[in-house]
């Protein structure tokens, strides 16, 4: 069903109970744009929406709401409203679908290219930059309050990275700065929740740009974390964030792929690209999904296996550009 915003606060209005939720292993713009949509609704509609997170990462835990996000996804009464933010599938829902599937009424909100409309009703903007960027767009300006505002600017923050990758545009720079006058403090955000690291994040980033391998050309980097490493170090899945953007960052570099292994032989595949490869396409290919220049995939097999079935599919679109080019 196609999404309309008036009908979408109508429902907001009318439901009694309603849940929020994003995908697992949640980042800067799945926390940012659950809490953004909460304390909007708390604070305009007199109620309370429950908001249901695999985990708060540390880092995050001072943005308004965060202390009263549910996790482990207890039973609850099939709700009036569900809302899935920042999340195109059901895989990547998690147990939170059950919510979802016996709610009265569900909409998904998101970006990613590859979602798949699986709720009654998508609002999908794959050329937004961050889901906070789209509700900034379906919320009033002027009400919005402080947290509100802190948490829509940490889920834009943090898509961008810093309001550097190609999907910020004029918009994502105009909405970042409407926040600001909100009161949003931008560096207790971008220094306390993007840059700075634990001493165990830097050891590992350390290590993984020192065993990181160059292949096809000096076109692809990639790294991997095996369980040793993880069990060594005791890593949790947000110690390693940050990694494969540092590898991206490579001279000469168009794709960088970090392989972090979750159980004996299935890793966790995070991939980024610069200019040419479309890595959502790739990890669509395995499962996964994500936007033309981030994307991400479960995948099972040897870390060599994982790797020559990634690369393979860069050297195709990479043959492909090469291929165009010289037709032009
Ligand atoms: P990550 O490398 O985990 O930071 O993911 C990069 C981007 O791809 C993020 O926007 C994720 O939300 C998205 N993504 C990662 N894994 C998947 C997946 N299995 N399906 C769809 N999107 C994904
Ligand atoms: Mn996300
Ligand atoms: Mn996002």
């Amino acid at each position: 069903m196609a999404f309309e915003k008036e009908k979408f606060w109508e429902d907001v209005k009318a439901a009694e109970t309603i849940g929020i939720a994003g995908h697992i292993r949640p980042d800067g713009d799945c926390v940012g744009s659950t809490l953004g949509l909460y304390c909007y609704i708390r604070d305009n509609f007199g109620k309370e929406p429950e908001v249901f997170l695999e985990e708060v990462p540390k880092a995050f835990e001072f943005i308004e709401g965060a202390d009263r996000v549910v996790t482990g996804y207890p039973n609850r009464e099939p709700m009036d409203l569900f809302i899935a933010l920042d999340c195109g599938d059901e895989g990547r829902l998690g147990k939170a679908m059950e919510y979802a599937k016996s709610a009265k009424k569900a909409y998904c909100i998101d970006h990613h290219a590859t979602s798949s409309g699986f709720m009654e009703n998508n609002l999908v903007i794959p050329d937004s930059a961050a889901t906070a960027q789209i509700l900034y767009t379906l919320f009033e300006d002027d009400k919005i309050g402080k947290g509100a505002a802190e948490a829509l600017y940490l889920g834009i923050v943090h898509d961008t990275g810093v309001f550097k990758h190609s999907c910020t545009t004029r918009e994502t720079m105009e909405i970042a700065g409407a926040l600001l006058d909100h009161g949003v403090s931008s560096s207790r955000i971008i220094d306390g929740t993007f840059y700075e690291k634990t001493y165990l994040q830097n050891q590992i980033l350390g290590r993984c740009l020192m065993e990181s391998i160059l292949c096809l050309d000096g076109k692809v980097i990639f790294s991997s974390i095996d369980r040793k490493i993880i069990n060594l170090y005791g890593l949790g899945p947000a110690d390693t964030e940050g990694i494969i953007d540092q590898l991206r960052v490579t001279k000469g570099v168009e794709v960088a792929i970090l392989i972090r292994e979750l159980t004996p032989r299935s890793w966790r595949v995070s991939m980024r690209s610069c200019e040419i490869v479309d890595v959502s396409k790739i990890c669509a290919m395995f499962g996964g999904g994500g936007h033309v220049r981030a994307a991400g995939a479960t995948m099972s097999g040897s870390r060599r296996d994982v790797i020559n079935n990634l690369t393979t599919e860069i050297e195709k679109q990479l043959e492909a550009w090469k291929k165009d080019r010289a037709e032009d």
